[in-house]
Parts: C-alpha cells; sequence; structure tokens
C-alpha cells in the first residue's frame, strides 16, 4: 500500500494487520528524522513550562521574534513572532508579505499540558522513617500507570532576587520518586480488582530524599536542583512557590517489527503540538494569509484560564494584529469570517481485545492516517463544512484520513476546539492522529501518521 493509495481511506473492516505495514513500505515511508525530533521534544519537555520553551526554542532557530505582552509591539510585514503567556501558553505567527485584501488566519491549535501528578505546597509526609511527598492528581490521569516507575520532578519556581519576582525552570535528572505497590500475596484480588489506589492516603510518593521531615527541607533540595540548572546560588528562603510536574524519567521508544510505533509519556498532547510546530515552521505565510500556531495550556482541565484555549489569549493576540495591521473593525470580522482553524488533540485507536468500546463502523487504524472526530452535540467542533475541508487538505498533501465517532451509548470526550472556535466564531475542525493507553503514562502511537499529520499542517499553512 502506498502512500498515495491511502487517500481518502476510511475502511470499516478492521485487521490488526491492517495497523502494521510491510517491512517494504515501512523502510521506504517511515521518517526517521520527524520521530527523531518528535523524540527529543518530548524527551526536553517533561512540563508545559518546559514545552513551551522548546517551542520557543525551535521558533528562535527559524528567525522569530518573541514580543512581550506587558509592551508595545512593532511588527513588520513578512516577520515571524511569537507570544508567551503565562509560561506555559504560546501563540506565534508569521505575517505576510504583501496584505492588500482582507487576511484570512489559518490557525492550528493543541495543548500543552498532559495529566500528571503535582506537588503540593508543603509536600512532605513522613511515614515511618521513610520521605513521602504528597501529590494532587492534575487532569484524569489513570494513576495505576504511575506504579513502580522511576518517576522525578520538573516543573517551574518562582523564587525572589534582588526584590525581584524570578520564574525558573527545572528538571531532575535521576529518578527520586516511586509509587511502590502492593505485593499480590498482600493484595490478592488485585487481577480481579484492578490496581486501585485511595488518592488521598496512597499516592504520596516514596521520596529518596530520605533524611526530609518539612517543607523547609523541601524547600533546601528544591534550591539545589534549580541551582545545578540555572547557574544560580539561591538560598532555600528566596522560594515563594512552585508548580511542579511528576515525570516518568524513562525515555521515548520504537518498537514493532519495523518500528513502526512510537512510545513515550504525553503523547497527547505533545505529539499533536509537535507536528503543527513542525508544519508552522516549514511555511511562510502566502500573501493575504496570516500563519497562526496556538498552543495552550490548562486542556486537560477544562481550559478555563488566563492562558487556557477558553481564555482570552488567542482573541487578544488577534487584536493587536488588527491594530497592528490597520484593519478596520469591519474588515477583522470579515477576516475572521473567511479564516480557519484546526485544533488537533490525539485520539483513541481501536483496542481489539476492548472492541465493545468502539463504534463499528468507525474503527481507527493507527498508521492510517489523522482522524477526523465528529460529534452532533458539537464536543467536537467539526460540522460537514469543516470536515470536508480537512478532507481536501488531505487528499492536497496526499495524506490518508479516517473518521472518528464515538460510541452513541458512551459519553464522548471533548477538546479545545468547541472553546476556541466559540471563543473567536472561526470554522474548525477538530483532528488527531490515533493512539492506544491514553491518559497513561506510557502511550503509544503511529510514527507515520505523526508525519502524516506535520505533511497536512504544512499543506494548510501554504494556503490549502
Ligand atoms: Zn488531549
Amino acid at each position: 500500500m502506498t502512500e498515495s493509495d491511502l487517500g481518502g481511506v476510511n475502511e470499516n473492516t478492521y485487521s490488526y494487520q491492517q495497523a502494521t505495514m510491510s517491512s517494504h513500505q515501512q523502510k521506504s515511508s517511515i521518517p526517521n528524522d520527524t520521530i527523531k525530533q518528535l523524540d527529543q521534544f518530548i524527551n526536553a519537555s517533561p512540563s508545559p513550562w518546559h514545552a513551551v520553551e522548546q517551542a520557543a526554542s525551535l521558533l528562535n532557530q527559524q528567525g522569530y521574534t518573541r514580543l512581550d505582552e506587558s509592551s508595545g509591539w512593532q511588527l513588520q510585514h513578512g516577520g515571524k513572532y511569537y507570544v508567551i503567556r503565562g509560561e506555559s501558553s504560546i501563540v506565534a505567527f508569521s505575517l505576510p508579505s504583501q496584505l492588500d485584501q482582507i487576511p484570512r488566519f489559518n490557525i492550528s491549535a493543541a495543548h500543552t499540558d498532559s495529566p500528571c501528578l503535582r506537588i503540593k505546597p508543603n509536600p512532605v509526609i513522613r511515614k515511618d522513617d521513610l520521605s513521602f511527598l504528597g501529590v494532587e492528581v492534575y487532569g484524569g490521569l489513570m494513576i495505576a500507570t504511575c506504579a513502580d516507575r522511576d518517576l522525578a520532578m520538573a516543573g517551574r519556581v518562582t523564587v525572589e532576587q534582588n526584590g525581584d519576582l524570578h520564574n525558573l525552570l527545572f528538571r531532575q535528572s535521576d529518578a527520586s520518586l516511586r509509587l511502590p505497590t502492593l505485593a499480590i500475596h498482600l493484595n490478592r484480588e488485585v487481577n480481579e480488582q484492578g490496581l486501585r489506589f485511595d488518592k488521598q492516603t496512597e499516592i504520596p510518593l516514596l521520596c529518596t530524599q530520605a533524611d526530609l521531615s518539612d517543607t523547609l527541607n523541601f524547600k533546601s533540595w528544591l534550591a539545589e536542583l534549580l541551582n545545578k540548572d540555572n547557574q544560580t546560588s539561591l538560598p532555600a528562603s528566596a522560594i515563594e512557590s512552585w508548580d511542579i510536574c511528576v515525570f516518568d524519567t524513562q525515555q521515548g521508544s520504537r518498537w514493532g517489527k519495523s518500528q513502526e510505533f512510537y512510545a513515550n509519556s504525553q503523547l497527547d498532547n505533545l505529539a499533536s503540538c509537535h507536528a503543527l510546530l513542525s508544519g508552522f515552521l516549514d511555511t511562510q505565510a502566502p500573501d493575504n494569509q496570516i500563519n497562526i500556531l496556538a498552543l495552550f495550556d490548562h486542556e486537560e482541565i477544562g481550559s478555563q484560564s488566563f492562558k487556557g484555549a477558553d481564555g482570552p489569549f488567542l482573541g487578544d493576540v488577534l487584536q493587536r494584529l488588527r491594530e497592528h495591521l490597520k484593519l478596520s473593525e469591519d474588515t477583522y470580522r470579515a477576516s475572521l469570517a473567511k479564516s480557519k482553524m484546526i485544533s488537533a488533540d490525539m485520539s483513541h485507536a481501536y483496542h481489539p481485545s476492548h472492541s465493545k468500546f468502539y463504534e463499528p463502523e468507525h474503527k481507527l487504524k493507527v498508521n492510517h492516517g489523522p482522524a477526523i472526530k465528529i460529534n452532533a452535540n458539537q464536543r467536537y467542533a467539526s460540522d460537514a463544512p469543516s470536515v470536508a475541508f480537512f478532507q481536501q487538505l488531505c487528499k492536497k498533501a496526499n495524506v490518508p484520513y479516517q473518521l472518528a465517532i464515538h460510541r452513541t451509548d458512551l459519553a464522548c470526550g471533548s477538546t479545545l476546539g468547541p472553546l476556541a472556535s466559540s471563543q473567536l466564531g472561526i470554522l474548525t475542525v477538530d483532528v488527531g492522529n490515533p493512539m492506544w493507553s491514553m491518559h497513561s503514562l506510557r502511550e503509544s502511537c503511529g510514527t507515520l501518521d505523526h508525519h502524516y499529520l506535520t505533511r497536512v499542517i504544512t499543506t494548510f499553512y501554504q494556503g490549502g
């Protein structure tokens, strides 16, 4: 099966073999560089703050200029810029050289956050002679997948330096935290009942800093980690507060007979962020088109925040663009009406061992192209025109696509598409590459799908 043969595929009969490819096809079509770059991006992004730092670094390498939201902007035709809000959401845009008609905005959006455990403000808990760190559950994490893994901390810390507050990022290089399970001999029902944890009493993480006894100790340890990563010499007393994620120290890996699958944590949704970013960086905005990339924090907890997709961030950037491009209110509204947004968030690949959870006529196959998500109740923003638009884009990019819909008797998930589009009034399609084990600490997707989505996004930004 060649890539061109796949155009528009949405076969209803699933066979596991179809999710994999012949070794001949693999050798000729798997994009090694793309997956290597994806791997580097995710491994370097153990928290949403790191993900945005990575995105900014890639944008800098391509000549993008950072704009400060709290200062006036100077923009030029043909210029390339980005804005960061709250250090974990970012909007980048490239302006066309020519703007002599009503411009349109070509926007793609994804989210930078992933479900995880987060360290509490007074985290230290002593149990007998062992130290534990108290954690909150961020988003819909499958807690059991954190058990017996090599965990560590990464995030941002707000410190006071010379009377000013600064945010510094850090990540541990070695595993220091663990959620040990109870032996099956003491939990005989575990295979029948599932691996369950009481969220208040059973998920505090065993910490290898055995001498931790209180918050002050914890801050001293944190100061060491911060100073190491930032070449600073801050005392523990400089630490005011923190947002710290717990992450899996295991790096990403390719697997499968022909390495056609890729496993890592946070594929939802850093894989989409990376595909969008790659397509965005690949293109220069054509005349009368403004290319915009929006990566938002807080999707996993509903997107309602000052920097989330259901907040004002993207609209604020568009308004400032409007002023700088000297678009009248009337022209700006006309621009929004002719604009399009692609919201990308991973989707659920069919799992033959759990077939009863899937809609029989819409089984998503890994490595068969991005899925277009549809829901009559607008849990996804897609509608007939936006679905048709994305299908046409896929055909132009010579990329297969699939149609995704939930079982009618199963509650449908949602994503940032309906929220961002209702803020802006822009026609939107929700899409996402199929993956297994969503919200597990070790998720899996298809290598070819990542390449496909990147290609569609490139075509979109080229004016498709
Ligand atoms: Zn997601």
